[in-house]
């Protein structure tokens, strides 16, 4: 039986501690800046876009476990996928955290970890900052986004 609490406790200590894809690139064709005032949570999102495909995709910032952890397990998962498949992926995380619904939470993967965090509904924002940063830099948003 797998301990999803605990398994949550886990990640987040894993991915705050040992951050992936943590600092910048050199020549991102797509970059975003976000903010959760609420927290104080600060993440610069990079990434290198090539025929539609994310090649490389790194961030740094500061902010709470929870902001880092899930800044990234979203580096993560996204390396490999097109834009089309990040912006499905941004849509059903935000809906399964935010909305408490997912059409499709197997697709989430190791994300659904990330899930925990309704319990703590004021930390919702942290989990989900990086991922307006990446819908921002998708869409080639110039300003920087504030999830207030
Ligand atoms: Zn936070």
């Amino acid at each position: 039986m797998l301990d999803l609490r605990s398994l949550y406790q886990e990640v987040i200590v894993d991915h705050n501690r040992q951050p992936r894809n943590f600092g910048r690139l050199p020549h991102p064709t797509h970059h975003a800046e976000g903010f959760n005032p609420l927290c104080g949570d600060a993440i610069n999102l990079d990434l290198a876009i090539d025929n539609n495909t994310i090649d490389a995709i790194s961030f740094d910032g500061h902010g709470c476990a929870i902001s880092t952890a899930s800044a990234s397990l979203m580096t993560e998962i996204l390396k490999g996928k097109t834009m089309q498949e990040a912006e499905k992926l941004f849509q059903l995380f935000h809906d399964a955290l935010v909305n408490d619904h997912c059409d499709d939470i197997e697709a989430l993967g190791k994300l659904q970890v990330l899930l925990g965090v309704k319990d703590y509904p004021a930390r919702i924002k942290c989990a989900t900052l990086a991922w307006h940063a990446l819908h921002a830099a998708l869409h080639h948003t110039q300003q920087p986004i504030s999830t207030e």
